[in-house]
């Protein structure tokens, strides 16, 4: 029996990496018209990176974690997500100098979160994050959010829509959290197992838990909006302005928790249609506190993480994109070898996408494999065209046929394709 990949995981084959990379090309743009510079992050960390920056009450940390003993004894972590290696990174290397200054960073790559395997959940998945550090102001969370909008307009997201919630500050929040442990002490039979558990210590995650009842239950729950200090209402209102502004369609969502702990003031979250029941395709939002508790100084950050998967599902419209085709397709006989091996070679270095026999099979083989090859255009050398210094360019998509001395195929296949 031959061995098979690990559930959860899959391969990206060549079929569909031509419209992945263009999304990813696409976000790179856009990330170059905000000031977003690209980081590469290591893929694992030491556990406590993600422990005590994503929060050890969160699922990811209590359940979906990859972790294990090296052989030096460490504990060792596949990152789940990329905003706390982000975080230890700029700590690490004191990207915080000179204070007060602006750090934008993105990222792509793989994540690993033990889940348990449904439509759209992967156990290895690809996200593309950005993170904003040294701003507080809610005129940061709107340039995030319309770079998100940008790029789920750019690459065609079928139904999009933008949800937005405040989650309060350190003043605000704990009164609206005991309100909310009260609502949910004297109810808390209606609750589920796991939410029974841990509503005292973190009652908002009721708020994400998936079933009904608990639904049901924060469906008249205290909302942290009814609760906002001043300097929060300030903060929302100005950032509602902004994206109205800059035409961004959003609804306020007091409902809207996100499944981390960091979270301060804004959150965010994109859903698409077509998805069912998990049809969140990006989310992110504010973390204030999180590189001062990470270690490092107190630095506001905002940011967001776009799952690749459940994004490549929901594109609407196919993406213009370079099929990945030869433009040539070189056609020859035992006797035009020598000239099929030089041409082969300055076609592809002047740029030209070429595809070639390794062995002369006969004439109708290879115009076959050309014709299925894809390449707009064939080469074709015999034995008569050696001698009288002229090859045939087939153009394979109209079927018309044109003599080229050889000296001059290089320059002329160069042309033809660049049309
Ligand atoms: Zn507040
Ligand atoms: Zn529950």
């Amino acid at each position: 029996m031959a061995i098979k990949a690990v559930k959860g995981v899959k391969d990206i084959l060549p079929g569909s990496i031509g419209a992945w990379r263009e999304v990813e090309k696409r976000a790179k743009d856009l990330f170059a018209r905000f000031g977003f510079k690209e980081i590469v992050l290591p893929i694992f960390e030491k556990t406590e990176v993600f422990t005590k920056g994503v929060g050890e009450g969160t699922d990811i940390v209590q359940k979906e974690m990859y972790t294990f003993e090296d052989q030096g004894g460490e504990s060792i972590t596949l990152r789940p997500e990329g905003t706390a290696s982000c975080v230890r990174a700029f700590i690490e290397h004191s990207m915080f100098h000179p204070p007060g200054s602006v750090t934008k960073l993105f990222y792509m790559g793989p994540m690993f979160r033990r889940e348990r395997p449904q439509a759209g959940r992967f156990r290895q998945f690809y996200q593309i994050g950005a993170e904003l550090y040294g701003a507080a102001e809610p005129e940061a969370d709107a340039d995030v959010i319309h770079l998100l909008h940008l790029f789920i307009t750019a690459i065609h997201i079928k139904g999009p829509k933008l949800h937005l919630n405040s989650l309060g500050c350190e003043v605000c929040r704990p009164p609206f959290k005991a309100a909310l442990v009260e609502y949910l002490s004297v109810r808390k039979e209606g609750l589920c197992e796991n939410c029974q558990g841990r509503y005292e210590k973190n009652p908002l995650r009721v708020f994400d838990c998936k079933v009904e009842k608990c639904q049901q239950m924060v469906a008249d729950a205290p909302t942290i909006d009814k609760h906002y200090c001043p300097d929060c209402t300030g903060h929302f209102g100005t950032l509602q302005k902004r994206l109205a502004q800059l035409n961004i369609p959003y609804n306020v969502n007091p409902r809207m928790v996100r499944g981390l702990d960091y979270y301060t003031r804004t959150v965010f979250e994109v859903t698409a249609e077509g998805l069912g029941s998990q049809n969140s395709i990006a989310g992110g939002g504010r973390y204030d506190n999180l590189v001062k508790t990470s270690g490092g100084p107190q630095v506001p950050a905002t940011g967001f993480a776009v799952g690749m998967e459940r994004l490549m599902e929901s594109i609407g419209q196919p993406l213009e994109i370079s099929d990945g085709n030869p433009d040539v397709f070189i056609i020859y006989m035992e006797e035009a070898a020598d000239e099929a091996n030089k041409i082969a070679g300055r076609l592809r270095e002047n740029g030209v996408k070429v595809e070639r026999a390794y062995k002369p099979l006969g004439m109708k083989n290879q115009i076959g494999r050309a014709d299925k090859s894809g390449a707009r255009f064939a080469l074709i050398i015999g034995a008569d065209e050696v001698a009288s210094r002229t090859a045939k360019i087939k153009n394979l998509g109209a079927g018309t046929q044109t003599d080229c001395l050889l000296d001059a195929v290089v320059e002329e296949l160069a042309r033809l394709v660049s049309r």
